[in-house]
């Protein structure tokens, strides 16, 4: 059997830490199964690589698929070298012998000495490897340069001669050098390969018979569809990694292979050097690469449905607590809204769909960070004269010559630095006359100047998925030359008002009737909250005029997401619970806490509708606690935390334990003081607050001066 259920491709990186930004020479993964390509991933290190994989083999064994895993990098060195390495002509002996001696964390590794160490046995240390990446420190045994360089063993594999524009496996440093790929990632492999002993089996030394294959495999193989889909997306406005794609188009190629066609590709004898997966059958790869694209494109515009689970509590739960609440509604919903391509002046609010990566760097040449004179070099302690050029470099207008040594020229804040200059003299520091510049050292050289891209570096990812672009974002996005950017649609949310005794704001009322509160709240609060608000008026306490008005709002995809106030209990004229109860996809969550009575959650025809209490109080509250961060989750942008911090209490308070606790709350010369009455009845206190104090679900005695934790309605867009 040789079809796997999962295949993931890995670009590998011999190099350090990038850092937490995703970096186009991090290493970066894609997962692709018969249904769809995953969204590439990045690691910033090998250890943190070496992490996901083990859990996804651990992953797919206990799911009883079987995994194919494609690196990069050569998995045996060309014939000879593991028997002079190991006495062994056994490449396995090469990866444990590697394993043992690799010293390899984030921040540095071993792999120039090792090249040298060996150089030095095997190779008078003329050879076989060569290249060191260390600028400040020769290695002993590891020639610099090719000159003088004697190699004992073929140059190449035989998979490489037959692959055009393969690099070597002995050169270990410079662009797109897999030397230090080979030398990082065969210590890895074998780490994997013993600690899944019995499940994983190495092509093509070993049968496909166990769930779990390592293959190597290069994208280059597919170049052609690689970069025409990079000129796709570039000529759409976005800036794509091309080590993200290459790892989609590759996972996404072998998912989409028939399985004869894999059959071929694995069906391959080189026993002691390995082999490039794909070699010879690179029309049939790009065809699959092509095909997987077309259906990752067809699949763009819909998002999955949601679940008719997903808010399902688990079963024999009484009362809820609040952050179990929250964590099912994190994990049961996911963004709901399609995508569009937007110019980045008209894209203020809106969600980043995909990652902006920066076209320019920012800055983009080295300029002055003043108004001053340039020279090279620094100033060291003492009096400096030097003669100032004719001419300057202006913002906009450089100065197009060399500046010579010793001398200065007039410099513009933000003016390129020109060629010669490397440090810069403030203005208010230097005195002049007769055609000189005078100061006084000392002066670092490099002072009062910026680097290109110091800010941010071509290709590196400037804002990630899920942004909600703020005004601050549209300048980082103009600045690296992002002109136009693929955004989330916004989400449309429905509020919806119940109850016989509403009556809309302003009109004559009658007895028994109370003006409809909540819906002007809830509309505003959507706003707020970055989304497009509906209004879908108010529905008396009627269950066919209920489904009505909810079927109305769901007709033509007119919202996303519904809230709607009242009858959400479990009351005879709850009718809100009851009716989506009855339509099968519902759940009533009681939760613990106050203030709040039980949430209705339901879909209705797939649109998930939150029933929150009719005590516009309560609706207020639960609305910035539950319905904030859910309706964040479907609009793209991810989970939204409130941010909240301590603050001394201007209050005493016994609470009793069992249920969370939030109190509307003004924050008052650095204390927090509560609204005059807790009666969840009092809708003027909302007002009166800027905040709400949050006291925890067990027992607490709160008393003047302790710490209390608060959450500024502005940490909730308001
Ligand atoms: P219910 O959850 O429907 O039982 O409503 C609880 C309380 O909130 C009742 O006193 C209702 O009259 C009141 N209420 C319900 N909806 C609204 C609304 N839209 N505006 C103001 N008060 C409301
Ligand atoms: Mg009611």
């Amino acid at each position: 059997m040789t079809r796997f259920d999962t295949y993931a491709m890995i670009d590998w990186s011999g190099g350090n830490d990038t850092g937490p930004r995703p970096r186009r020479d991090a290493i970066w993964a894609c997962l692709a199964t018969a249904d769809g390509v995953q969204a590439p991933q990045y690691f910033r290190n090998r250890e943190l690589a070496e992490v996901w994989i083990a859990t996804l083999i651990a992953q797919e064994l206990a799911a009883g698929r079987r995994l194919c895993i494609g690196f990069d990098f050569p998995f045996a060195y060309p014939k000879g070298f593991a028997q002079a390495l190991t006495g062994q002509a056994d490449p396995f002996a090469v990866w444990d012998w590697l394993e043992t001696r690799l010293s390899d964390s984030p921040k540095e590794n071993t792999r120039f000495d090792l090249a040298g160490e060996i150089n030095r046995t095997l190779g008078a240390g003329k050879g076989p490897f060569w290249a060191n990446g260390l600028r400040n420190r020769d290695i002993d045994g590891l020639p610099r340069t090719k000159q003088d360089y004697v190699n004992p063993f073929p140059e190449r594999r035989e998979a490489e001669a037959q692959a055009k524009g393969t690099f070597t496996c002995w050169q270990m440093a410079g662009a797109g050098a897999v030397g230090g790929q080979v030398m990082t990632g065969l210590p890895v492999l074998s780490r994997l390969r013993k600690r899944f002993a019995d499940a994983v089996a190495v092509w093509p030394f070993e049968p496909l018979t166990r769930p779990v294959a390592l293959m190597e495999t290069w994208p280059s193989l597919i170049a052609d569809v690689v970069n025409e889909e990079l000129i796709r997306q570039q000529d759409a406005g976005l800036a794509p990694v091309r080590d993200a794609l290459q790892v989609q188009l590759v996972a996404g190629a072998l998912a989409a292979l028939s399985g004869d066609d894999f059959a071929d590709m694995v069906d391959v004898d080189a026993p002691e050097e390995g082999w490039i997966l794909g070699i010879g059958h690179e029309a049939k790869l790009a065809d699959a690469a092509r095909k997987s694209l077309a259906l990752q494109k067809a699949a763009l515009p819909s998002p999955p449905p949601l679940t008719n689970d997903c808010f399902a509590l688990p079963p024999g739960v009484d009362w809820t607590p609040v952050d179990a609440a929250l964590d099912r509604l994190r994990a049961g919903l996911h963004a709901v809204t399609g995508q569009e391509t937007l110019h980045v002046t008209g894209a203020l609010g809106r969600v980043l769909a995909a990652p902006a990566v920066a076209r320019r760097s920012h800055p983009p040449a080295p300029n002055s960070a003043v108004d001053g004179y340039g020279f090279a070099g620094g100033a060291d302690t003492g009096g400096h004269v030097m003669e100032l050029l004719a001419g300057r470099s202006a913002a906009g207008v450089p100065y197009d010559g060399t500046v010579p040594s010793k001398k200065a020229l007039r410099i513009l804040t933000g003016a390129e630095l020109p060629e010669g200059v490397d440090t810069v003299v403030l203005e208010e520091d230097v005195a002049l006359s007769g055609g000189h510049v005078a100061f006084n050292g000392p002066l670092k050289r490099g002072a009062n100047t910026r680097k290109a891209g110091e800010d941010v570096a071509e290709g590196e990812i400037a804002l990630t998925e899920g942004r909600v672009l703020g005004p601050q974002d549209l300048a980082l996005l103009s600045a690296v030359g992002v002109g136009t950017v693929q955004v989330r649609r916004p989400l449309r949310v429905g509020v919806l008002s119940t109850g016989d005794e509403l009556l809309e704001p302003g009109t004559e009322a009658g007895p028994g009737k109370i003006y409809d509160a909540n819906r002007p709240m809830l509309l505003g609060l959507i706003e707020r909250f970055g989304h497009v608000a509906v209004d879908l008026g108010r529905a008396a306490d009627d269950r066919d005029t209920l489904a009505e008005c909810l079927t109305r709002a769901v007709t033509d995809n007119r919202v996303d997401a519904i809230l709607t106030s009242g009858g959400a209990s479990a009351g005879e004229e709850d009718h809100v619970s009851a009716l989506l109860t009855a339509e099968g996809a519902m759940e009533t969550w009681r939760i613990a806490m106050k203030p709040g009575r039980p949430l209705a959650l339901g879909l209705w025809s797939g649109k998930p509708v939150f029933g929150l209490p009719g005590n516009p109080v309560a609706a207020f509250v639960c609305a910035l606690i539950f319905a904030r961060p859910a309706l964040s989750l479907l609009s793209g942008a991810g989970w939204a935390e409130p941010m909240a911090f301590d603050v001394p209490a201007a209050f005493e308070k016994r609470k009793k334990p069992g249920r969370r606790e939030y109190i509307r709350a003004r924050l008052q010369d650095g204390r927090a003081a509560p609204f005059a009455s807790e009666g969840s009845g009092r809708i003027s206190g909302l007002g009166w607050a800027n905040g709400l104090v949050e006291l925890p679900d067990g027992e607490a005695h709160v008393r003047p001066g302790d710490p209390v934790r608060f959450l500024p309605y502005g940490s909730f867009g308001l």
